[in-house]
């Protein structure tokens, strides 16, 4: 088991059995999961690092299993990536969120997190558009995240699908980055509204000159472009004054909120307390 006592499938043994036998665990629990309505959101606020307020909430998917109680997401996502599972999930996530959303002051947004396939999919245009009319959302307040592995395949494609998102009126956001390979070029390329630094910078902050720097110039890049910087993972005061110097925009993290049941997400929201 792991140190916070969260149940998991993850199979620490080397063999290739074990691993199959959790994979199809997984994916026959999985399918009945959606049915039984097995799913749950959690919501983790952005803070604008100006105002101090709640810019947007962004979207965590929990499994409460039956037995295993509550599943994280990194070890059943790539198992419902794999079998095609994510695209029912990933749609349920998004009415979900969406429907949530609703309940919030009207400016305050909400941020998912779409997987590959479903960027990939080439019904994701009329399932976002499904969602924001079914919930009345207005498309300016949802943000969809993606991380740069949706552009490794096919880039007009993936042109083609950015651009029928943004033309739909909601924003799209690269996550994680600075994990793989992106540039400048790649940025120009691919216009994102909004860059989110990975926490694996953020992380390094007090200790390392060198992530200052590499934070430095990821802010300047995404500014020059027009995106709003975030930065994801932030956890100390520390990092916060550096980040603020640095100029970012938006910040999450553990200093400000973990991730939050809709309800207590709503308190936070309407008690409007800097944060
Ligand atoms: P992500 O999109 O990068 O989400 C941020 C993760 O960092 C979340 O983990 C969040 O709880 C965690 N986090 C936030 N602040 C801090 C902090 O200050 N310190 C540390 N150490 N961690 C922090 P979570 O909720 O376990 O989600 C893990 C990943 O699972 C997400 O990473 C995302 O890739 C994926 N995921 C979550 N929900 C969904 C979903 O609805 N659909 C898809 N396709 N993927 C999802
Ligand atoms: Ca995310
Ligand atoms: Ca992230
Ligand atoms: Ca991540």
């Amino acid at each position: 088991a792991k140190a916070d006592g969260r149940s998991t499938y993850r199979i620490f043994q080397p063999e290739m059995e074990a691993e199959t036998q959790a994979r199809h665990a997984i994916e026959a629990d999985l399918r009945t999961a959606l049915a039984n309505d097995e799913f749950e959101l959690l919501y983790q606020p952005l803070i604008d690092l100006g105002t101090g307020r709640v810019a947007r909430c962004e979207a965590l998917l929990r499994w409460k299993h039956p037995t295993r109680g509550y599943v994280s997401p990194l070890d059943f996502i790539h198992v419902a990536e794999e079998t095609g599972l994510i695209l029912p999930i990933g749609d349920w996530v998004l009415n979900e969120a969406c429907r949530e959303a609703r309940n919030w002051p009207d400016e305050v947004g909400v941020a998912v997190n779409l997987s590959p396939v479903q960027f990939n999919n080439p019904s994701l245009s009329l399932q976002v558009v499904s969602a924001l009319q079914r919930s009345g959302l207005p498309a300016q307040r949802l943000e969809l995240e993606v991380t740069e592995s949706v552009t490794l395949d096919g880039n007009e494609h993936t042109l083609t699908t950015i651009d029928q998102l943004q033309s739909l009126g909601i924003h799209l956001s690269l996550d994680d980055f600075g994990t793989g390979y992106s540039s400048l070029s790649y940025l120009k390329k691919f216009p994102f509204d909004t860059l989110k630094i990975d926490r694996s910078f953020v992380n390094e902050l007090s200790e390392a000159a060198d992530s200052v720097a590499i934070v430095r110039a990821v802010v300047g890049m995404g500014k020059s472009l027009g995106m709003t910087i975030v930065v994801e993972g932030v956890e100390t005061e520390e990092q916060l004054a550096i980040l603020k110097a640095e100029g970012c925009d938006l910040g999450q993290g553990y200093l400000f909120s973990r991730p939050i049941s809709a309800g207590a997400i709503r308190t936070i929201i309407s008690d409007g307390s800097a944060m």
